[in-house]
């Protein structure tokens, strides 16, 4: 049987997360932890260091100080260790989660299979037949069918989004990370991003998104970070969307919903 996703093991713990960008202090301590089968939804004004602290769980950003662990590969960033050494910690780190993008990141010049088969087979060396059919089970999931062959160009904003979930999914990460991934849509599209989120929540996959969607958050999160000038101002379960115990968060929610 399952468990409850409020009380299922930790599967991604950062704690004491500092970064700067020159002078300017972007994470001030950041503390998260995300719970295997949960959805965590990071909102907070424009600038407060969320998309810094989604990118710094896989290391497109190299935090100064903290550690990050995901399932059993961790990173403390504070300690200084050979080269080599952090090298292959942070590959394996890197290796547990997948990164779904504002804009999708796709290659252009690669039709949608050449994009979803990039990383299990040039990369992972996976069976090119066995990461075909699973690509295609992939797209299916993502509700693209019959569109293999396509190449981004060929596709709506949407599509190419379902696209790009399905490219980091095939990666067979342990975690997903949204970097709010419907702001670069025209408004008739948002629907369909966010149903294969949904749905993905739905099936149990670990989900941390970054979101300005504070409706679908609601409907979708299991926990809830207020991210406030680089540090966590409030955090909780889905109630904190609804009814917020700090000013700052009810000031925040009163702007954007
Ligand atoms: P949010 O996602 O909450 O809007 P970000 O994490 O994107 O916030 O950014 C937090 C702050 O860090 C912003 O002031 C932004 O300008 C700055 N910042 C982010 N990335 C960089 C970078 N690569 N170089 C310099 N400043 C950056």
């Amino acid at each position: 049987m399952s468990e409850e996703p409020r009380t299922s093991a930790p599967l991604v713990e950062v704690r004491g997360l500092h970064k700067a960008f020159d002078e300017h202090e972007v994470l001030r301590g950041v503390d998260l932890t995300a719970r295997v089968g949960t959805a965590t939804a990071l909102i907070g004004p424009s600038g407060s260091g969320k998309t810094t602290v989604l990118r710094s769980l896989n290391v497109l950003e190299t935090p100064d100080a903290g550690t990050v662990r995901i399932a059993d590969a961790e990173v403390d960033f504070g300690a200084s260790v050979p080269k080599v050494q952090r090298r292959r910690e942070v590959a394996a780190l890197r290796a547990r989660s997948g990164m779904v993008f504002q804009s999708h990141h796709l290659f252009p010049h690669k039709t949608v299979l050449g994009n979803l088969l990039e990383g299990p087979v040039q990369v992972q060396g996976h069976d090119p037949d066995e990461a075909t059919a699973e690509a295609r089970s992939l797209l299916e999931q993502v509700g693209l069918r019959g569109v293999e062959d396509s190449y981004p160009a060929q596709l709506s904003g949407g599509q190419q989004q379902r696209v790009g979930i399905a490219r980091a999914l095939a990666l067979h990460p342990q975690v997903l990370l949204l970097d709010e991934p419907t702001s670069s849509l025209d408004p008739e599209l948002v629907g369909e991003v966010l149903a294969v989120v949904r749905d993905l929540a739905a099936q149990g996959w670990t989900l941390v998104i970054v979101t300005h969607e504070i409706r679908f958050a609601r409907e979708v999160a299991d926990q809830v970070l207020f991210l406030d000038g680089g540090v966590i101002a409030e955090q909780g379960g889905a109630e904190v969307l609804t009814d917020p115990t700090h000013e700052r968060t009810r000031q925040f929610l009163s702007r954007v919903l």
